[in-house]
């Protein structure tokens, strides 16, 4: 069998995955160590028993649900090619959005920056590698995450980033930082996705938060002004129907210029405000 026909095994995913021709080539590429560009030149080449063989288990997995991020074990994030496992979430291109709005903002040029539960380290590493001179502290609870996003640091050869274990602020030495970002957990309890998709394979830890998915947003917004210095930045990342509730969150712990963007779907995703010193009396 060739490589074009082998490929043609994409219509068994179709009622599975929106992206199910690129599922399959992400898996041939994995087991043939090319990329994509390979595949479309060399669609004629011939693949061996094993290689088959392989990609049909792969395949079966992917039909019975597994993420392929899991299968392959890397997902492209930014400009970064970041490890993942089962420990965390498999970084999603919505949260790129945080990482460009992030980018935007008028912060020192050698700003101290916190990313609270890392993750794989997407969005840490992704700031570091933008902005060489900024220093950033990245933390996250489970420790298999946490080994993984040092692994991660370690293979984008950054040294501006430290990563250690700590449940939200709990580890962390009190100091200002210029911005504060997380993805943190957001799904409600009981919603009927977690259920479908991919999320079934990922960690319940860096999804769920409670009866309106506002358990850990609630406490990270309001501990975080402690943490930041005046006119520092707080950035979160937020489900599509929490724009308001979040937004009222921040004001309610003393931001300013609160303002919530929307995703690539024109769902409302990202929230972020400013927080500066109340006056001194
Ligand atoms: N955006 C993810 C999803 O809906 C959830 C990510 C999160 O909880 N931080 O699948």
């Amino acid at each position: 069998m060739i490589i074009s026909q082998l490929l043609q095994s994409a219509v068994q995913l179709n009622h599975l995955s929106d992206t199910a021709r690129l599922d399959c080539e992400l898996l041939l590429c994995y087991l043939l160590n090319v990329d994509r560009t390979y595949l479309k030149t060399r669609p004629d080449r011939e693949l061996t028993e094993a290689v088959q063989e392989q990609f049909q288990q792969l395949l079966e997995r992917r039909i019975a649900g597994e993420p392929v991020a899991y299968l392959i074990g890397t997902q492209g994030f930014w400009t970064l090619d970041l490890k993942v496992s089962p420990d965390t979430l498999i970084p999603r291109p919505e949260t790129e959005l945080l990482v460009e709005t992030a980018l935007e903002l008028e912060l020192p040029e050698q700003s101290k920056v916190l990313d609270l539960g890392t993750g794989t380290g997407a969005i840490a590493l992704a700031l570091a590698t933008e902005q060489s001179r900024w220093r950033v502290s990245a933390v996250e609870l489970m420790p298999g995450a946490v080994e993984l996003a040092k692994v991660n640091c370690q293979h984008c050869q950054l040294e501006n980033v430290e990563i250690f274990q700590s449940h939200w602020f709990a580890e962390i030495a009190l100091q200002q930082f210029d911005l504060i970002v997380s993805n943190p957990p957001y799904i409600e309890t009981d919603d009927a996705h977690l259920t479908q998709g991919d999320v079934r394979f990922e960690p319940a830890s860096a999804l769920v938060s409670g009866p309106q998915g506002l358990d850990d947003l609630r406490l990270l917004i309001a501990q975080s002004v402690d943490y930041l210095a005046d006119g520092g930045w707080l950035m979160v990342e937020h489900g599509y129907q929490q724009g308001a509730a979040v937004r009222e969150l921040f004001e309610q712990a003393g931001f300013g210029l609160v303002e919530t963007r929307l995703d690539l779907n024109s769902l409302e995703r990202i929230t972020l405000g400013r927080y500066s010193l109340p006056p001194a009396h």
